[in-house]
């Protein structure tokens, strides 16, 4: 786990050099294979790189693919999915379960290929402009804006469902967790979710503060999607093995733990470099800090997220 929270803080760490101002050599996909996870029913999950986890209804009528990796990884991850053995046909619908480019790159050479992608109305908008993700402190990348063919074209602003595969695979909006544009989704007979970023397993979770997320909207989220669900459901993280609900709970518990900490040292009138001095989140630093978002940078983005300063950039409420 250990190495695995190394190797995603090294390939982060390069993604967000451009900004950071960190030289390091850009990482080499080329040897970068799928692991395919039979997860239950028809849903797979893929893994190729410690980018973003992808889902897939692979079936009868097609695939149905829930996010695409970074760009490089594409023909693997079509490779892969044939591989599964099940069908010959394409990847017929891509859910974007948000805007950050470890979860989307892949859309330009799928949708060119004629997969129709799906999101949010902000995770295309986010995809169109560009801009900077962040969590209004020392953690933030660049994202250039998408091509067109990179682009979701078809939009929801609640939620929409796509019934291929014997299944109704629905994408359901949560506003203002790791973004403002973030879906869950949701395999009901394979009884499976994508919690997509909104829920991980290196540690610390990146907000996406800069585009509108929330630590309160992430742990609505996770609680939300959750309390819709039986118990024994099978839970894709955004990043990280496959979970379960008791993992999730421990999650949300040590979100609503530490932005209790830090709620209590604002109204106390202290300043995150305080609360750094202070060593206020010590107690979770073991288990969840990591390369990516060590305790600092999670300090950060709690105060960011509690104050409200960066949310000057929300997009839309719903
Ligand atoms: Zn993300």
């Amino acid at each position: 786990m250990l190495n695995n929270h190394r190797r995603l803080g090294a390939v982060l760490a390069v993604l967000i050099a451009p900004l950071a101002a960190r030289a390091q050599p850009i990482p080499d996909l080329r040897d970068a294979e799928i692991k395919v996870t039979k997860v239950a029913g028809n849903v797979y999950m893929l893994q190729g790189s410690d980018a973003g986890n992808m889902a897939a209804s692979v079936g009868e009528d097609g695939i149905v693919l829930v996010d695409d990796e970074y760009a490089p990884l594409a023909a693997k991850i079509a490779a892969a999915l044939k591989g599964i053995g099940v069908t010959e046909k394409p990847v017929r619908f891509i859910i974007n379960t948000h805007y950050h480019y470890d979860h989307t790159g892949g859309n330009l050479a799928f949708g060119s290929q004629g997969s129709t992608i799906i999101a949010h109305d902000n995770a295309r908008a986010r995809l169109a402009s560009g801009g900077t993700a962040g969590n209004g402190g020392t953690v933030h990348f660049d994202m250039a804006p998408a091509g067109k063919d990179a682009l979701p074209i078809i939009t929801f602003d609640h939620d929409v469902s796509v019934h291929l595969n014997g299944e109704d695979i629905r994408a359901l909006h949560f506003p203002a967790g790791h973004t403002d544009g973030d879906s869950i989704i949701f395999f009901p007979k394979a009884n499976v979710v994508h919690l997509g970023d909104d829920y991980v397993r290196y540690g610390f979770p990146f907000i996406d503060v800069q585009a509108g997320g929330s630590v309160e909207g992430m742990i609505r989220a996770c609680e939300g999607a959750m309390e819709k669900l039986p118990p024994d459901v099978k839970v894709i993280p955004g990043h990280g093995d496959l979970s379960n609900a008791a993992e999730v709970r421990e999650y949300v518990r040590m979100l609503k733990d530490t932005s209790a900490v830090i709620d209590k040292a604002i109204k106390a009138g202290k300043t995150p470099d305080q609360m750094k001095q202070e060593k206020l989140l010590a107690a979770w630093s073991g288990k969840y800090s990591n390369e990516f978002i060590d305790t600092d940078a999670f300090i950060d983005t709690l105060y960011n997220s509690l104050t409200h300063q960066q949310h000057t950039k929300y997009l839309k409420h719903n």
